[in-house]
């Protein structure tokens, strides 16, 4: 990183799905410094996805002095961290902290059975209204209440549930503090009163004491366990921001802060997230608001099928390669530019890209993924193509949605793994006929969570002042050719969608009566 002299500087924290990614910035939200930690996903076969927290923990301690250590010399001691929290985990701990179950993450798909249940209640579209959020298995309430079904003993010893961020930040201050957009994103905030919704709690079977204080983002909590401290290289009188959600502090991390800009986010997952001034709710369900402050709410549809359908597909293929001694694994790169050597529509060969089930816009808990048209005319190339235009007609799917319920979106930014591809950012801009504006630094998420510090100590105004403060670097046109080619494509796509949407319900009936054969 290029040295500059700083007046002050600022540790913005992101605990993404697969790290933990922080940077540094000076007072004006310029990056000086960058770090990074992996965790392990410790994956029981079929639908569970969990984290150790104290593995988490950990990555946040070596993310965070990774950041330090790359933005060389800084004055003084830092003038305020924030962190950011994956949106939708869940643990349970006992009533001195200790961790009673692992952290179950978004991609956990446990709880489908009770969300089914819930969803065909007279309860469901008033549990929509007042909490934003959609019957879906990821929510907390429904991981809960697996809880309360599967393991009551776990259960009844449970003195509180939290998320992951939750669980890092008590054992950074001491306190079981939580922001409003971490809070709504488990399904039991009321986001137009900003409390806990009674009607969740009695479905989860939880009282309010089991949950963390509800704050707002710019919560100051002054001091850091000190053991924790020396081991990030902080003082121990460092200012602590509550901050907010990855999925909040990644819009605003790219610079997007009304109705009218969207953020578009291609991560392992994806998502396409405006930010609004009152709550907005879909008639039809297809959306989701979580609230992010008394003035601003998050409304959005995210996917579950992001960058995850080209891991999947990299592994397939490294997998066949991978007793040969002299094969290479393949890179993303390398897939992309694969794909990018295959006409746009990849020769027939469409991709409904349900690998991991889907979220936005139809909440389908059965879903998964097809391939249609596949002929031997096809090869990787052409598999590769079809998944990442399968991802960009989902991202279509959700465009449609926003433009719906929130007037227009005119400008969409850029952020998370896909902005290493041109080819892949390309490819959003056509599909979403729309300019694509990327922002300098990829990585909104960490900047977003630093943004809270400089905003929570005065060093910026407030959120919306927060526009002018995001550099940009690219801004791509989509090609009018291209976006009429993909309007006609993504019509087949939604037609074939329609069509198999019954076999996906029909499938998961087959695997329940099939048992472990047909798993
Ligand atoms: P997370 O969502 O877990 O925080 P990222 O935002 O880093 O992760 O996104 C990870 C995804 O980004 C990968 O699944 C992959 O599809 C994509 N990606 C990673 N590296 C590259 C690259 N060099 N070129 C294009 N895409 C990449």
């Amino acid at each position: 990183m290029a040295m500059r002299k700083v007046d002050a500087w600022f540790l913005g924290l992101d605990l993404g799905t697969g790290s933990c990614k922080t940077v540094v910035v000076d007072e004006q939200g310029r990056v000086l410094g960058f770090g990074s930690s992996e965790y392990a996903n410790d994956n029981t076969p079929g639908k569970w996805q969990e984290q150790d927290p104290n593995v988490v923990l950990s990555s946040v301690v070596d993310a965070a002095r990774n950041a330090i250590e790359n933005a060389g010399e800084l004055p003084g001691n830092c003038a305020g961290a924030s962190i950011g929290g994956a949106l939708h985990s869940l643990m349970a701990v006992d009533a001195d902290g200790r961790p009673l179950t692992g952290l179950m993450t978004w991609a956990d798909a446990r709880a489908t059975p009770q969300a089914k249940a819930l969803s065909q209640t007279a309860d469901a579209s008033r549990l929509y209204q007042e909490t934003g959020c959609p019957m879906h298995g990821m929510y907390p309430l429904y991981k809960i209440r697996w809880l309360k079904d599967e393991r009551p003993e776990t259960f009844q010893k449970a003195a509180r549930f939290i998320s992951a961020k939750e669980f890092v930040f008590s054992r950074l201050t001491g306190q079981y503090v939580v922001d409003y957009s971490v809070a709504a994103g488990s399904g039991l905030l009321n986001i137009h009163h900003l409390n806990w919704n009674p009607q969740s709690l009695d479905l989860a079977g939880i009282k309010p004491v089991q949950l963390s204080m509800l704050a707002d983002p710019k919560e100051i909590v002054d001091g850091i366990q000190p053991e924790l401290a020396r081991q990030i290289g902080l003082s121990p009188k460092t200012r602590l921001v509550l901050g907010s959600s990855d999925a909040a502090n990644s819009t605003l991390g790219a610079g997007s802060v009304s109705m009218h800009q969207a953020t578009c986010m291609v991560g392992t997952s994806a998502a396409l997230r405006i930010i609004t001034s009152q709550p907005i709710l879909d008639p039809k369900g297809r959306s989701w608001c979580y609230a992010i402050d008394r003035q601003h709410w998050l409304v959005g549809g995210s996917m579950n099928n992001g960058g995850i359908a080209l891991s999947w597909l990299r592994d397939c293929l490294n997998s066949i390669s991978q007793d040969s001694p002299s094969a290479q694994p393949l890179s993303f790169t390398e897939l992309l530019e694969m794909a990018s050597c295959i006409p746009l529509g990849a020769q027939g060969l469409i991709c409904l890209p349900f690998f991991a089930g889907e979220r936005s816009p139809n909440w389908n808990l059965d879903s998964r993924a097809v391939f249609f048209g596949l002929g031997l005319e096809h090869d990787a190339r052409h598999i590769a193509r079809a998944v990442l235009e399968g991802t960009a007609f989902r991202l279509m799917s959700l465009k449609e949605i926003l433009d719906e319920i929130s007037g227009s979106v005119t400008e969409i930014r850029a952020s998370g793994g896909f902005t290493h591809s041109n080819f892949w950012l390309q490819m959003v801009a056509d599909a979403f006929n729309c300019e694509l504006v990327v922002p300098s630094w990829g990585e909104t998420s960490s900047l977003g969570a630093a943004l809270w510090a400089l905003q929570a100590t005065g060093a910026l105004q407030n959120l919306d002042a927060i526009h002018a403060c995001v550099p940009v670097k690219d801004r791509l046109q989509p090609g009018t050719a291209e976006a009429q080619a993909y309007r006609l494509l993504f019509q087949f796509y939604c037609d074939l969608y329609q069509t198999v949407s019954l076999s996906f319900h029909a499938l998961a009936e087959l695997k329940t009566n099939f048992g472990e054969g047909i798993q």
